[in-house]
């Protein structure tokens, strides 16, 4: 039964086309582990009217709302999502360059903007181009792979807060970590994000690309349906090494599997709920906890009821 009220789906209309508007939408097809529930309301945004409209709105009546970029870093509940997901995908994704600044919309994928820097011979996006997220996630995750990371390029980036107001966090405010940011721990939404990048060679910038993208796929496993590293590197450890130590090596739950490939990943092997997921996630932690005494945090987001 639908828990939204209609008040609430009139306001979403006055704002949104209703071909933008899904009810129910399972959200097994908006994440890279092909898995997740339904979504009460899901609603593709193609501009920033519709969030600064929205967001106060969803934030004055109480309405749970869930900023989705590419879904690559995220598990569903196999429950699904009650409130409104706000999905900044390829409505939301344009790229302007000019000389060395790019200026990119939230929704664009991270592996277009790295094709962009590319074609206009800029470098330092070298390292995103196989990291399958959007601007958006990425600013929020601090994505980062082989050396670089969204810092290291990020000038700007231009937010919205819950009330509607739209303002600019510089490289420095954005209080970027380890696979976090500023934005993990406020409720604001990434709008733009301008990176600073600079002139290079193009026959060398696409020669790195090559060379990283060859080194994923020889190392994770690519053909299964994941949301990428599942765990944090632990401080002086590695987390694919402890649990292949802790022999977790293939250990599976119903369709959710330690990769044999690389142990830091979880994967989906065809037919997994969330909760085989979140029960291999939970064994892998407590056997490590026990054998080696270290905690493994987890990178993946968990979206509704676990
Ligand atoms: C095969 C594979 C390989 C991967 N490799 C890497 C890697 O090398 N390095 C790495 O760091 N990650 C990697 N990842 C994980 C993932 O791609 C990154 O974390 C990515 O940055 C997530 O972006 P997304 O758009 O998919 O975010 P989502 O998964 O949709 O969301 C992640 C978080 O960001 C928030 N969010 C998204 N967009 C916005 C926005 N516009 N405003 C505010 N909040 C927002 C969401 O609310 C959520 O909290 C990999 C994943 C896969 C599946």
């Amino acid at each position: 039964m639908r828990e939204l009220s209609e008040a609430v789906f009139e306001t979403i209309r006055a704002y949104v086309p209703e071909s933008d508007i899904l009810e129910n939408e399972p959200m097994c097809r908006h994440t890279t582990f092909r898995i997740g529930g339904e979504a009460e309301c899901f609603v593709r945004i193609s501009s920033e009217t519709q969030l600064e409209k929205l967001i106060p709105y969803f934030n004055q009546v109480e309405v749970p709302y869930f900023i989705l970029g590419n879904g690559s870093n995220l598990l569903v509940s196999d429950d699904g999502y009650h409130g409104v997901i706000l999905q900044l995908g390829n409505c939301f994704n344009k790229i302007e360059v000019q000389e060395n600044i790019m200026k990119v919309q939230a929704g664009a994928l991270l592996s277009q903007v790295s094709k962009c820097a590319l074609e206009n011979g800029l470098t330092g996006l070298e390292f995103a181009s196989g990291i399958p997220g959007t601007m958006g996630g990425g600013v929020v995750m601090n994505a980062g792979a082989y050396g670089g990371e969204m810092k290291q390029v990020v000038q700007s980036v231009t937010v919205l807060d819950n009330k509607g107001e739209i303002f600019q966090l510089d490289n420095a405010t954005m209080e970027f970590g380890y696979r976090t940011s500023i934005i993990k721990n406020r409720h604001f939404t990434v709008l733009q994000v301008t990176l600073q990048l600079a002139s290079g060679n193009k026959e060398e910038i696409q020669q790195k690309m090559e060379e990283l993208a060859a080194r994923r796929r020889a190392k994770q496993p690519l053909e299964f349906p994941c949301a990428g590293s599942t765990f944090k590197r632990p401080e002086g450890y590695f987390a694919g090494k402890l649990i292949m130590d802790a022999g977790l090596r293939g250990y599976f739950v119903g369709g959710a599997k330690v990769s044999e490939k690389h142990c830091g990943f979880v994967i989906n092997t065809g037919k997994a709920t969330a909760t085989d997921v979140a029960d291999v996630i939970k064994e892998v932690q407590e056997r490590v906890k026990d054998k080696f005494g270290v905690s493994l945090e987890r990178e993946i987001i968990y979206l509704g009821r676990f």
